[in-house]
């Protein structure tokens, strides 16, 4: 298999917020492994902007350092890379460094302003962008997560940026979308007769989406604790990639008809009655602190677990739950889609169970690839037994030879510089899954509702367990 690099326009990115903690893990090696890649030359410019005073060579031993840390070599190519790099001190919501950074621009490459900053910072930027001239009708804006803590909060952020860019212009970055097998999604379901004629309720009894995370909130506490699983993972990531799974195949690849359909599954879903939620906290156990002490918050109500069951009301999915499930501190890092066939309607094979249905397993992570479990006979003599063989295919194996899987920055990074918004969340959609996610919220905080104890390195609360028990099937386990 050949790789292919297609170069992107020469450009100018101005990433505010160079020195924070994102820029220095994903938004940096994502620039210098495209670069190492091809993808651009040194005809681009990369503005580091935040509110700390540098040298430009003092900066550039900054990104040096982040570079060194994420595997980069120190040669000649990390030398190159460096060049592209200048830095601008400013103060996002004062008067401070705009001019250096109007007169920093140029009028002949595409400009690209990502904002990997508090998002208080967004409508202040986008503005002095605006009045300054800076931005022109061509720019991009990049921003991230949290867009939002509900749906009054992301309408305010949505009238901000529109009020100085045009929805065509807006990358809100949810960075699962950036993933290679988020995008084998798509081409598995609309690039191949097999599956998409068994997509529906018809041949799929359940779907169930988990995203389990073994780390804690611990060094993050006081933050999260103001957020919550649904806030941090369902409303965005976990909704996503339902969309994916659940959407119609849309007329075209285009960034409208992809995200129209991806809209129409979050408009068709219900409400979820509290009885099918689980939420959970993980515990302290002996010296080991639990979420209230990683929270600093004795009595915090808030989830780091949550399982649900979720149905998307229209022909094709009717009477097929999705089950979400994410949490922290539990037993495995570990993304996935299982899609759960029906199981054969009528047994052939005499003095054999009836086979459980096929389960097609789309792993995000630890190691990106699908899996297919099918039924197959027990080799060798001794009549028809049945078992359960996988069709196993991670991409890092199946796609030696060729470029590895991006990571997820890259891919977005320079789409944005393509102009390319079909993994971006559209303003519409942002509201759509707030506009689901907050009653679901108020609910718990009417009702006082705190979430049950669960061991750390298990898979969460009991009640998770019981909400599957309850419609006979079982969660694929973590780890
Ligand atoms: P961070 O480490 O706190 O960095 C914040 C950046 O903002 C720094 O570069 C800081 O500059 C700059 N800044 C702060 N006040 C400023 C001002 N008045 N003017 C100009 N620059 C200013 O934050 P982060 O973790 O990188 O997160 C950035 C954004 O990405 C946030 O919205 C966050 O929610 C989101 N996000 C982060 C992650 C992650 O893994 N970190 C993941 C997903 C989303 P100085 O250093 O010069 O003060």
């Amino acid at each position: 298999m050949v790789s292919r690099v297609i170069p992107v326009n020469s450009f100018d990115l101005v990433l505010f917020g160079a020195t924070g903690d994102l820029a220095r893990r994903k938004i940096w090696p994502g620039l210098y492994h495209r670069f190492v890649a091809g993808q651009f030359d040194q005809s681009s410019q990369i503005l580091g902007v935040s509110r700390s005073e540098h040298a430009r060579a003092e900066f550039q031993d900054i990104v040096r350092q982040s570079l060194l840390e994420a595997g980069a070599g120190d040669d000649a190519t990390l030398t190159g890379f460096l060049d592209l790099v200048d830095y601008i001190s400013l103060d996002a919501a004062g008067d401070r460094g705009w001019e250096a950074l109007t007169a920093a621009v140029r009028d002949d490459a595409v400009r690209a302003f990502y904002l990997s900053v508090a998002p208080r910072f967004f409508g202040p930027i986008a503005r002095r962008l605006k009045d300054r001239g800076i931005a022109t009708p061509d720019s991009r804006i990049v921003v991230e997560k949290p867009f939002g803590h509900d749906l009054a909060s992301a309408k305010e952020l949505n009238a901000e940026l529109r009020a100085c860019f045009q929805e065509h212009q807006i990358y809100r970055i949810d960075h699962y979308l950036g993933k290679e097998t988020v995008q084998n999604l798509m081409a598995l379901r609309f690039a191949n007769s097999l599956f998409e004629p068994l997509w529906n309720a018809s041949h799929i009894d359940h779907v169930q989406i988990t995203v389990s995370e073994s780390l804690s909130v611990d060094g993050r506490g006081e933050y999260y604790d103001q957020s919550g699983a649904m806030r941090d993972m369902v409303q965005n990531h976990l909704m996503q990639l339902l969309c994916l799974t659940a959407m119609e195949p849309p007329s075209k690849f285009t960034p409208n008809a992809v995200r129209d359909e991806k809209v129409k599954v979050i408009e068709a879903l219900e409400p979820v009655p509290m009885s099918d939620i689980a939420r959970g906290q993980y515990r302290k156990s002996g010296d080991q602190a639990g979420y209230l002490e990683h929270a600093g918050n004795p009595d915090s109500a808030t989830e780091s677990f949550i399982a649900m069951k979720v149905n998307v009301a229209n022909w094709r999915w009717a009477g097929t739950p999705f089950y979400l499930r994410t949490g922290k501190c539990l037993r495995e890092r570990l993304s996935e889609i299982a899609v759960f066939f029906r199981a054969p309607p009528h047994m052939i094979f005499p003095g054999t169970e009836t086979p459980q249905g096929n389960v097609l397993v789309i792993r995000l992570q630890p190691d990106e690839g699908m899996t297919l479990h099918t039924t197959i006979k027990d080799p060798g003599p001794g009549g028809m037994r049945l078992t359960e063989a996988s069709l196993d295919m991670t991409f890092a194996d199946s796609l030696k030879g060729s470029e590895q899987p991006q990571d997820a920055y890259e891919r977005l990074i320079m789409d944005v510089i393509r102009g390319d918004q079909t993994l971006f969340m559209r303003g519409d959609e942002v509201e759509a899954a707030w506009a689901w996610a907050d009653p679901i919220i108020e609910g718990w905080s009417e009702r006082r509702l705190k979430p049950q104890p669960y061991d750390v390195g298990g898979s969460g609360p009991e009640d998770a367990l019981l909400l599957m028990h309850r419609d006979e099937r079982r969660w694929r386990p973590i780890g």
